[in-house]
C-alpha cells in the first residue's frame, strides 16, 4: 500500500500547473484524451504521493489516495 496522486480526468483542462509543482522527475506528464483534450496522467511509480500538486490545482482536479 502507498500513497499516490490520482485524477479526476473530468475536471482537468491541462493547464500543467501540477507537472510544474511536481518534484519527482516525469511523475506528471500532459496526454491528449481521444486525441483532443489535454489532461494529465500520473505514473504510479514515480509518484510520491506529497500532496504538492492536489494544493496547486486550481481545478480541485487531484487527490492524494491509498493505493
Ligand atoms: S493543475 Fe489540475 S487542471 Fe491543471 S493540468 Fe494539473 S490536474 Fe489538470
Ligand atoms: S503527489 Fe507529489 S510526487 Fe505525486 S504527482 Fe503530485 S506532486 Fe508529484
Amino acid at each position: 500500500m502507498y500513497y499516490a496522486a490520482c485524477l479526476k480526468e473530468d475536471q482537468c483542462d491541462g493547464c500543467g500547473v501540477c507537472i510544474v509543482s511536481c518534484p519527482e522527475a516525469n511523475a506528471i506528464k500532459l496526454i491528449k484524451l481521444n486525441g483532443k483534450a489535454k489532461v494529465i496522467e500520473i505514473c504510479g511509480l514515480r509518484c510520491k504521493g506529497c500532496g504538492l500538486c492536489v494544493e496547486v490545482c486550481p481545478k480541485d482536479a487531484l487527490e492524494v489516495v491509498l493505493r
